[in-house]
């Protein structure tokens, strides 16, 4: 439980806080009550939260009436557990992350630390000291830092280039809650997959249904190139070796190969029986990363693989003469196989 208190408006905000879960519950209403004339404006919230989901990816904020927030969120859970896909499970948790974290970055600084502190398990602390010439409103202990900003591949992230001491890493406000956006998506996914869907009234069928429809199945892998192992480039080669021996590829080596598997279509099955045997494999967050990265789910972006340029810079490039003058791994099997079936004519 948060020790601060909250007012209606701050359980607008964050509904998965325990405390809007307690406000409902001392309306007592049932999905019946809730089904009636009465609350039309809750449930046309509800739909029109998840209808923003499927359009736009995010859900909007609005706090005209506080009630409607807090009471069309867990409305909307049901409807989208109910309509039992797991891409709009996804898209929403996703539209309803980028909500919250708007309002976290006009929020006032000891409720961002609460939230953290007690839903995410995370332990944050206010800092007012000037480091490195700018202020740093948060500081997290190394660990918390590095579970988290290993998921994102620009160099900001990267450890060495951030404000660190006594085993604390110093961040601004929009880096610390963009730090947590992931994990406050899937704190709501997790909510949506443990859900059990109870009785409903018939009203409800007909939104369901509805929203089943306008729902877009997720994009396939295609376009498989059907480039053979060893066709690939050579830090690709080189990352699949570190694999094989059983070794932890670094992590840019990761987002390397992963990127270039998906972007040559092989299947997420295939890519992660890959990892499979990496020391530190773990299925739900491999799963997720290469969802993630083939644009299955969370922002539905593929993405591409690293330039060649990049890869230099993180210490990845293992360059042979075949290379030549590519600027991306994905251009070595395309110029490759293009010599050689020119050959072949
Ligand atoms: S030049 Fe490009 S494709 Fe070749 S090894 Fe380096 S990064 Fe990979």
């Amino acid at each position: 439980m948060i020790s601060i208190d909250l007012g209606q408006e701050d359980l607008a905000k964050y509904p998965f806080l325990d405390e809007a879960g307690d406000y409902i519950k001392a309306r007592d209403l049932s999905l019946v009550d809730i089904s009636q004339p009465d609350f039309n404006r809750v449930i046309r919230r509800a739909r029109q939260r998840v209808l923003q989901a499927i359009r736009s990816r995010e859900v909007s904020g609005e706090m005209d009436t506080p009630e409607i927030e807090i009471l069309s969120f867990p409305i909307a859970l049901i409807l989208v557990k109910a309509a039992n896909l797991d891409h709009l499970i996804s898209r929403y948790s996703h539209a309803e992350a980028i909500r919250v974290e708007k309002f976290l970055e006009d929020e006032r600084e000891d409720l961002i630390v609460e939230i953290f502190r007690n839903i995410l398990k995370i332990n944050v602390i206010l800092v007012t000291s000037k480091i490195s010439f700018s202020k740093h409103n948060y500081k997290i202990s190394i660990i918390d830092y590095l579970r988290r900003a290993t998921r994102f591949h620009e160099l900001q992230w990267k450890l060495i280039n951030r404000t660190v001491d006594d085993g604390n890493v110093y961040l601004k406000s929009n880096e610390l809650i963009r730090l947590i956006r992931q994990e406050i998506e899937s704190k709501i996914q997790d909510k949506l997959k443990e859900m059990v869907v109870p009785q409903l009234p018939q009203s409800f069928i007909k939104t369901i249904q509805e929203l089943s429809i306008l729902s877009p199945p997720p994009p396939k892998l295609t376009g498989k190139v059907n480039i053979s192992p060893d066709k690939y480039p050579p830090c690709v080669k080189a990352a699949l070796d570190l694999l094989k021996k059983g070794e932890n590829l670094p992590h840019y080596g990761r987002f390397l190969l992963t990127t270039y598997l998906v972007n040559i279509g092989e299947s997420v099955d295939e890519i992660m029986s890959l990892y499979s045997r990496s020391p530190d494999f773990n299925e739900r967050i491999t799963k997720y990363q290469v969802e993630h990265i083939a644009g299955l789910k969370g922002g539905r972006v593929k993405y591409t693989c690293p330039s060649c340029r990049t890869l230099i810079t993180h210490g990845f490039c293992f360059k042979t003469k075949e290379c030549n003058k590519i600027r991306n791994p994905l251009q070595f099997g395309v110029k490759t196989n293009l010599k050689s079936n020119k050959k072949r004519k």
